[in-house]
């Protein structure tokens, strides 16, 4: 496995940075830890999905907990919000938490963490916490705007028993898309319009897998978003093993940019 380059601080005054904590699919591919993306900007730090890997790879990444204000759910898979039992049993235990962390995700989404919680440390739904969680509902198509950081949910094209999400996020001026899990969608083109990072999963190479994109239908349409950049992640072994073999960017565990 790589080594990691620890990520000291949270804020970053330098402009906005994007830190691929996770970059892997739900069956750890490659080795690879479930999606977490770290985003750095001048007022605010916060996650875009927390899968169930992703408090290890935060420490991996040698991360200050404390210092992130939140983080924004694409859907409710294991490998996408699996990994916040975990991240907030920490701030109650470890990190003594004691500032606000906020989570915005589909409708559903606290009922389906209170359950997440109580099978994996009974009691821990319904213990008092010493911080304040800040909890915010996103619907597709509408804005959701707090703390200098603005969300627009799409709705994807996946299935997780509540709303799927591709973001697109502004903070400090910049745009940063994320399909989230999806197939194709003609929602991702909005999504992803002139965004200046567009972070689109690419599940397989050339066979389109249910609820997901493969390389081959993504390539085709990729024009037609016109992002700055685009970075693929949630790659399955097979397209691990073909994207060195052509020209297109991909996410690794510990990867940062500069947006
Ligand atoms: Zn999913």
């Amino acid at each position: 496995m790589a080594a990691y380059a620890p990520v000291s601080g949270c804020q970053n005054n330098n402009g906005m940075r994007l830190t691929f904590i996770g970059s892997g699919d739900a069956f750890g591919s490659g080795g690879r830890f479930n999606t977490c993306f770290m985003v750095r900007g001048r007022r605010s730090c916060f996650l875009i999905d927390c899968g169930a890997t992703s408090l290890i790879a935060l420490k991996r990444a040698a991360v200050d907990l404390d210092a992130l204000d939140g983080v924004i759910l694409t859907h409710l898979h294991g490998d996408h919000f699996g990994g916040l039992p975990f991240l907030l049993l920490d701030a109650q235990l470890m990190s003594k938490r004691r500032r606000p962390f906020f989570i915005w995700g589909p409708d559903g989404f606290k009922a389906r963490l209170a359950a997440l919680r109580e099978a994996l440390f009974p009691g821990s739904s319904t213990v008092a916490l010493k911080f304040a969680i800040e909890t915010a509902i996103l619907r597709a198509g509408i804005r959701h705007q707090s703390g200098g950081i603005a969300v627009t949910p799409y709705l994807a094209v996946h299935s997780a028993g509540s709303p799927c999400f591709a973001l697109r996020v502004e903070c400090d001026g910049k745009i940063i898309t994320y399909s989230g899990d999806t197939a194709w969608t003609e929602t991702l083109i909005d999504a992803g319009r002139g965004a200046d990072l567009f972070i689109c999963e690419c599940s397989s190479f050339d066979r389109d897998l249910p609820g997901h994109l493969s390389w081959r239908t993504l390539a085709a349409k990729l024009p037609s978003i016109g992002a700055r950049r685009v970075v693929l992640t949630h790659m399955n072994p097979d397209m691990l093993a073909q994207a060195e073999s052509f020209d297109v960017e991909t996410a690794s565990d510990g990867l940062t940019l500069a947006v």
